[in-house]
């Protein structure tokens, strides 16, 4: 340990991301001195990242029953406390222009960058400092707290937030420090995996999804009872878009995945009736729209090969009636994910049975919190995992 004294703080916060600065803010604002020391070159890129660059910041529709964790009740308390009605509030209060997209979805209208803004002057204003290509090499505990010697440096603080993140896009800044320090202090860390991320196929339907690859068709996806309703897209590799990645959080390796093509009809009465309406076509003609007819060829030749060229009329009911269950229930497995170089989120992280829901302290090491997707929480694709960042972050920074 250096023997020059250290810089006395009253919390350092490891990570400047979304739950770090917004943890920041709130404690400088009540006016405890606070650090926040991040290693990357830059504070908040994935909220820079995010959205398309237009940061899907929050959801008017927040419940927890949309967080996955080993311990589904553990992030009631602080979403309850601070909500996306709050959060919504201190945009509206730096006059940053947004607008709501499907599902409740909200985005900045112009620039994500108007959100990391927004949480940099909230800290320049609370005095909050900030380290940027700061990497922490020993810490050390003792009454007083924590001692931390870095690469700029030695200091000292009461309270020590971990908020670096998970491990997706490790070029974005992710590390598994956190957990590293986890390990450390003796807490349990649960499995991690890549979340909200597209699936790969290596069979015969990875030919498929490159031919049809850039076509998005609006679908039911299901995994293990679990389903939902939007678009897939189809990519050199297999299967993205909004449905495949809120699916894959629920896909575990192994696993088939189920698409329902047909999601607003019964598929039986769908495919009698188009036999009624136009005997004389061939079905991969009377298909609606929304299949292509490079995916109506495709289609053919999985369900229908023995006659592509004859009309509905010759197809026996019970044929059609078979065609239909492959519609309505077409079953793959997916050879995995693409990990995490394009995951949005990490699955697991910190067990959060060690960590008190009220202030994200740990139950066992005071004054050692640890917020936003360190932990063993992780939103659906929808701004859900920025509204936890932004609530166990206030909850951390209102509790020390
Ligand atoms: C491409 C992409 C798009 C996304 N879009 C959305 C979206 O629109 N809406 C949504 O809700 N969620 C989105 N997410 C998820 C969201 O970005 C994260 O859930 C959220 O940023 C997590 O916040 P955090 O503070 O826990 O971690 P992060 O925001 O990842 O911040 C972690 C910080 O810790 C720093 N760090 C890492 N290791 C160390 C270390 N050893 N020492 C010091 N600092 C360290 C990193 O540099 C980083 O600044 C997206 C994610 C990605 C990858």
């Amino acid at each position: 340990m250096s023997s020059s004294t250290p810089t006395q703080y009253d919390a350092v916060i490891f990570g400047g991301g979304a739950s770090g600065l917004m943890c920041a803010q709130v404690a400088g604002h009540r006016g405890l001195k606070v650090l926040v020391l991040d290693s990357s070159n830059k504070v908040g890129k994935k909220i820079l990242m995010s959205g398309g660059g237009r940061c899907n910041f929050t959801n008017y529709f927040i419940e927890p029953g949309c967080f996955l964790s080993n311990n589904p009740h553990f992030c009631k308390s602080a979403l309850s406390r601070y909500t996306q009605w709050d959060f919504i509030a201190l945009v509206e209060k730096h006059g940053i222009a947004y607008h709501e997209r499907k599902h409740g979805e909200l985005f900045c209208n112009d620039s994500a960058k108007d959100i990391l803004k927004m949480l940099l002057d909230e800290c320049a204003d609370a005095g909050v400092q900030i380290k940027t290509k700061c990497t922490v090499e020993f810490i050390e505990t003792h009454e007083q707290g924590y001692t931390l010697r870095s690469n700029q440096g030695v200091f000292s603080c009461r309270n020590l937030v971990i908020a670096t993140g998970g491990l997706s896009i490790p070029t974005l800044g992710s590390s598994g420090f956190g957990y590293e320090i986890a390990e450390q202090f003796d807490l349990p860390v649960l499995p991690r995996t890549a979340g909200l991320v597209p699936f790969i196929f290596t069979d015969q339907i990875k030919q498929l999804t490159e031919t049809l690859s850039g076509l998005a068709v609006d679908v039911a996806l299901s995994v293990k009872g679990t389903t939902f309703r939007e678009n897939i897209l189809f990519t050199h590799r297999g299967i993205s878009g909004p449905a495949a990645l809120q699916i894959s959080n629920y896909w575990k390796q192994g696993d088939s995945i189920s698409i329902n093509l047909i999601p607003d009809d019964n598929a039986e009465a769908f495919f009698l009736n188009l036999k009624k309406q136009h005997p004389k076509s061939l079905l991969r003609n009377v298909l609606p729209e929304k299949f292509s007819k490079q995916f109506c060829l495709e289609l053919q030749k999985l369900w229908w090969p023995e006659a592509p060229e004859k009309p509905l009329a010759a197809f026996p009911d019970q044929r059609l009636k078979e065609i239909a269950s492959r519609f309505e229930n077409w079953t793959l497995k997916p050879a995995g994910t693409e990990g995490y170089r394009t995951a949005e989120v990490t699955l697991g992280g910190i067990d959060t049975n060690c960590i008190s829901s009220k202030t994200m302290e740990c139950k066992t090491q005071p004054g050692l919190y640890f917020i936003g997707e360190v932990l063993d929480v992780t939103g659906w694709l929808g701004g859900f995992n920025f509204q936890w960042a932004w609530a166990s972050g206030v909850a951390a920074g209102e509790s020390f």
